[in-house]
């Protein structure tokens, strides 16, 4: 298994295997770049079929992760940690101390923090044997409530962020009064993102394969419920995908009527080509790893000890970077993937 020459390596400062035979905890830590910063980036557990393929996924998301908080404006890196087991049967206090023991020996360089197959307890049970673990915290969020190191009211109040300043560049309006706006997803994120919408007077269509949430949308937010095979063609100004990825690809392209394409899922755009077809359809994309940077600047700045007020105006801030991307990708005639990824490059190119 070739690390220096995978196609997925690029340029990252260090990778790390590690692995414990009593509690038989194979895991890699991949550091992409750390010139803004130690690399935060959550901590995967996952049945991976081969190491090669954990190896390929801790180096797409370490790299990602540094994209992610450098346009997020943090003082952070890039990193991502895998553990290769499945977390519902392989999953033990032991193996869980034992990685974060191996987080130790990073000395601060890597900070993990919850994902796939990982969630805040877990984080918890290393955070027993090292200090490198973020959003293990209770503290108050932005929005008022206790919460437990769940960090999607914040990504969803950036993500609304990213919506007005989508709405804004796109449709020249400041309101959302009005506006129609088609959720894909109406979970943690996708559900708060439509209370916030719908606060500002948005007419909100929503799908989800839960029908307990589409009922409770119908409910308290006076949302219309439509099918998933409509809900990407609907005739709306915004469609915002909070569920699932590869959303934004040939097929729904096609089908899409919305002027502006912004909402919290990871990974919508099913290839990079599918960010430049957008632009030649005339809608506006807010890339994803910029929109829902909410939960990263939580995380991130809970561990500086940040106030709520002071991660407000950082996620207030996601909307200013992705008018920049919108202006600057007017101007070159680039998609506003492509620009995101340049600016990105410009702020974590050099030491800080
Ligand atoms: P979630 O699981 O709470 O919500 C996802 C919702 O989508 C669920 O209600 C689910 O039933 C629904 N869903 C799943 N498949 C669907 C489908 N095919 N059609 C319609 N609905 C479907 O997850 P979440 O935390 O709200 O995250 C939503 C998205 O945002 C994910 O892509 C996640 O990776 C991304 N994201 C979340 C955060 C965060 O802070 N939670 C941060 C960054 C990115």
């Amino acid at each position: 298994m070739s690390v220096f020459s995978h196609t997925e390596f690029s340029e990252h400062q260090q990778v790390s295997f590690f692995s414990d035979r009593e509690s038989g905890l194979k895991a890699i830590v991949a550091i992409h770049n750390t010139n803004r910063g130690p690399a935060l980036g959550g901590c995967r557990m996952w049945p991976y079929a081969s190491d090669e393929e954990a190896l390929r996924d801790v180096l797409r998301l370490s790299k990602g992760m540094t994209y992610k908080s450098a346009l997020a404006n943090l003082n952070l890196g890039g990193g991502k940690s895998v553990i290769i087991g499945d977390p519902r049967k392989d999953k033990s206090e032991k193996l869980l101390r034992a990685m974060g023991r191996f987080l130790n020996q990073l000395g601060g360089a890597y900070i993990a923090a919850e994902d796939s197959g990982t969630g805040v307890d877990d984080l918890r049970v290393m955070g027993q044997e090292t200090d490198y673990v973020a959003g293990v915290n209770d503290r108050i969020g932005v929005d008022g409530l206790v919460k437990n190191g769940d960090p999607s009211p914040s990504t969803a109040y950036g993500t609304f962020m990213g919506v007005r300043a989508a709405v804004k560049h796109q449709l020249g309006r400041s309101d959302l009064e009005g506006l129609k706006v088609a959720v894909q997803g109406v979970g943690n994120v996708g559900y708060r993102l439509a209370e916030h919408l719908h606060q500002s007077g948005a007419k909100l269509y929503v799908n989800d394969i839960h029908q307990a949430q589409v009922d409770r949308a119908v409910a308290e937010l006076g949302a219309t419920a439509v099918s998933a095979k409509e809900i990407v063609g609907l005739d709306v100004d915004v469609f915002a995908p909070c569920a699932l990825g590869a959303v934004i690809n040939d097929n729904s392209i096609g089908q899409l009527k919305a002027k502006v394409v912004a909402g919290a899922a990871n990974n919508q755009l099913s290839e990079e080509r599918h960010g430049e077809l957008l632009k030649q359809k005339g809608v506006l994309y807010a890339p994803d790893f910029v929109i829902n940077a909410g939960g990263i600047i939580d995380i991130g700045l809970e561990r500086d000890g940040a106030k709520p007020a002071d991660i407000q105006r950082q996620l207030e801030e996601i909307g200013d970077t992705l008018s920049e991307i919108f202006i600057r990708a007017d101007r070159g005639g680039l998609s506003t993937s492509v620009i995101a990824n340049q600016i990105a490059e410009e702020r974590f190119a050099h030491n800080r």
